[in-house]
């Protein structure tokens, strides 16, 4: 009676160390993923962050500024004003 109960206990304890290793096993695992999934989507944040705006900012300058083929001037493309020739396309 006191043998089986014994090996019953150290069964137990035996399946709850497995079961409280595997749990720290996968809390490990898990927060690794964790981290990698949060360094990832912080890194594409930041790089995002940091060229889009960049980026949009430039091609929105380039596509709004126009070269004056006549005077030379850098004219906004939207609402762009004569320099005063006659030759000049864009008209005030
Ligand atoms: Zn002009």
């Amino acid at each position: 009676m006191f043998g089986f109960s014994l090996t019953k206990i150290l069964f137990t304890v035996a399946v709850i160390i497995i079961v409280w290793q595997g749990y720290k096993w996968l809390g490990r695992m898990q927060t690794r993923r964790d981290a990698i999934a949060r360094e990832g989507a912080r890194g594409k944040g930041r790089g995002g962050r940091a060229t889009a705006p960049a980026a949009a900012s430039s091609s929105a300058e380039f596509e709004e500024m126009v070269e004056c083929p006549v005077c030379g001037d850098f004219v906004p493309a939207r609402g762009a004003v004569s320099c005063g020739r006659g030759e000049c396309p864009y008209r005030g």
